[in-house]
């Protein structure tokens, strides 16, 4: 892991914190541990997630080591501005299922003095930057990347490989459908 969250946490102001990396590298995990922490500093905590995402329970995020914890499913993330209330810090999971207005809506968030902690993932199945996570990734204050340990040769992995030859860029899944390789174990597979 490169950089963490923040040591200490900046004093009078929002900020935005990125967690990203490929499938099954700990990101929700992540994401999780530190709302858990702010829960714990009695910090009101909203978590959103996008109606894509049904692998698991409806209203949870659930991490796929079964940590969970219980979120706002949304069709739009616009609707973040109209469930956060009071929230002192907001989590996005999935982030890579929204649309380009969540980087407006992050950084309006983190101006009017909120933690923003958004986890998805930064590569499709081909290894081609995944939309809106660049530019999240460019806004953030901090960043975090997390790896997984590639399948086939137990380096570590940033690629998440579909075993399908569906050329559809968003299909849900989990080990199923998808595994970490690393750079070199990982291709794109051929379309039928
Ligand atoms: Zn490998």
């Amino acid at each position: 892991m490169m950089e963490l969250a923040p040591h200490s946490m900046p004093k009078n102001t929002g900020w935005i914190e990125v967690i990203a990396g490929c499938m099954f590298s700990g990101k929700t995990e992540e994401l999780i541990r530190r709302l858990r922490r702010a829960q714990i500093a009695k910090q009101n905590v909203k978590i959103f997630k996008p109606k894509i995402d049904k692998r698991y329970a409806e209203s949870f995020i659930v991490s796929h080591s079964e940590q969970s914890l219980p979120s706002v499913i949304i069709d739009d993330i616009k609707d973040v501005l109209k469930y956060s209330g009071d929230a002192h810090v907001i989590g996005i999971d999935e982030a890579q299922f929204f649309n380009a207005d969540i980087v407006e809506i992050c950084n309006n968030l983190a101006n009017e003095g909120k933690r923003v902690i958004v986890a998805g993932l930064d590569q499709d199945y081909r290894g081609i930057p995944f939309e809106p996570m660049p530019q999240l990734l460019a806004i953030a204050e901090y960043i975090t990347k997390t790896l997984a340990i590639c399948v086939v040769c137990g380096n570590p992995a940033d690629k998440t490989q579909r075993k399908t030859t569906s050329s559809e860029r968003v299909i849900v899944g989990a080990a199923d459908i998808y595994e970490a390789r690393c750079r070199k174990c990982h291709y794109i597979p051929k379309e039928n």
